[in-house]
């Protein structure tokens, strides 16, 4: 039998059992006792090489960013012939224990989460699960979001400091700003906080807010900008900061100074007093979503930003459910460096009600296929296809990816 034949079997049946009321989940765990038999018979570990159109410079932190990255991943074959795939950094001792497994068998439906020995580096199983129950992986999250998800390019780093740059950096700033727009992007993140280490406080400020000026100058008025001070500045900074770049219409201030609830607090007053619309964001440092427990009691920060790799799907997901504790509470996972990442904040965002915005780092591979992914007018879509929709180029993958482990059942 046909698995498209096999699935509409069993759903017949599961119509009937619950009076012809077809609930989703229903249909999934009869699919899931279908599947019973297919069994996960090899795992691959391999580095995904990417590569960006530009070089990236210093943030507050840390110096050049440069032009690469990287994405650690695992490929995984069943009994069946249906093959997945994802990130994941898991050792090759807990990716062993997969194999010999039901494929289905780590996937708690009603939770959803899954519970392997990946922890919560499981993307890969639930791309495995999407394929072979033939839904997208968001559906499996919960389906909750909208169509099209808001996005941003993260990727205005310190061009200025660049020594090549040095010259002509409001030249390549503007480039890179129309650069963002050509790629389907009406909202950047901007980096600021020049003055925590590689300038002179007033004279790294000073530049910061030229560097947000020239962007409101050269994108208009429609086009939402954010900054990110990587720490770079302190309370009273982030206030003079604001008071010169607040009137630009800033749509979200990230990581100003290390977060405590009370400096938060008196961020979102000084924001509210003058009257704008500026949300804080903050939290990509965070190990675990239940550090953003007092920040949202309080209502501290308007959008928490776990980091997508790290917390993976389900810890995301916890950290969304925490955030709708809070009516306006929005989450915009922090995802720089990955190009996988990427596709998962998008899965989050078509799987939740509370997203924001997803972080785009635009990295690109030839291994890697992404068809039906699309950003245009500041918005990306997800294609409707089983698990991540993502697909591997074999001719590419033979011969440009290094295999870190290769293990059979
Ligand atoms: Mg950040």
């Amino acid at each position: 039998m046909k698995r498209r034949d096999f699935l509409a079997s069993s759903l017949a049946a599961t119509g009937a059992a619950i009076g012809g009321a077809l609930d989703p989940f229903a249909r999934i765990a009869a699919a899931a006792d279908d599947f019973a038999d297919v069994k996960i018979t090899r795992v691959v570990g391999f580095d995904l090489l990417t590569r960006r159109d530009k070089l990236v410079g210093r943030n507050s932190r840390l110096d050049v960013h440069g032009d690469r990255s990287m994405d650690r991943m695992i490929r995984i074959s069943t009994s069946s012939g249906v093959e997945a795939l994802g990130p994941c950094r898991a050792g090759e001792e807990q990716v062993a224990q997969l194999l010999g497994r039901p494929a289905l068998s780590f996937f708690a439906r009603d939770e959803r989460r899954m519970n392997s020995p990946l922890g919560r580096r499981s993307t890969a199983l639930w791309d495995l699960a999407g394929r072979l129950l033939e839904k997208p992986v968001y559906e499996l999250l919960g389906g909750a979001g909208g169509e099209r998800v808001p996005v941003y390019d993260g990727s205005i780093y310190f061009m200025d400091l660049l020594p090549q740059r040095a010259d002509n950096w409001r030249d390549q700033l503007r480039r890179e700003i129309d650069a963002a727009r050509a790629d389907g992007h009406r909202a950047v993140k901007v980096k600021i906080g020049r003055g925590k280490r590689w300038m002179e406080r007033a004279a790294g400020d000073a530049r910061d807010i030229e560097v947000v000026q020239l962007i409101r100058a050269h994108a208009g008025q429609d086009f939402a900008i954010g900054v990110d001070a990587n720490n770079g500045y302190d309370l009273a900074g982030a206030r003079r900061f604001l008071s010169a770049a607040g009137p630009l219409k800033i749509a979200f201030v990230e990581e100003m100074f290390p977060e405590t609830v009370e400096d938060c607090l008196a961020m979102k007053a000084f924001i509210a007093e003058q009257g704008w619309q500026t949300k804080v964001a903050d939290g990509e440092s965070q190990r675990a979503p239940e550090a953003f427990r007092l920040f949202v009691e309080a209502a501290a920060l308007d959008v928490l930003q776990g980091d997508m790799k790290h917390f993976g799907f389900e810890l995301i997901l916890a950290e969304a459910a925490l955030a709708a504790e809070k009516p306006g509470i929005l989450v915009a996972p922090h995802n720089w460096g990955s190009l996988l990442g990427y596709y998962m904040q998008l899965h989050v965002g078509r799987a939740i009600d509370n997203f924001y915005m997803a972080e785009h780092d635009p990295l690109k591979t030839d291994v890697l296929r992404a068809d039906g992914y699309t950003r245009r007018d500041g918005y990306a879509t997800v294609p409707d296809r089983p698990g991540l929709g993502l697909a591997i180029d074999e001719a590419k993958f033979a011969d440009d990816v290094k295999i870190n482990f290769d293990l059979r059942a």
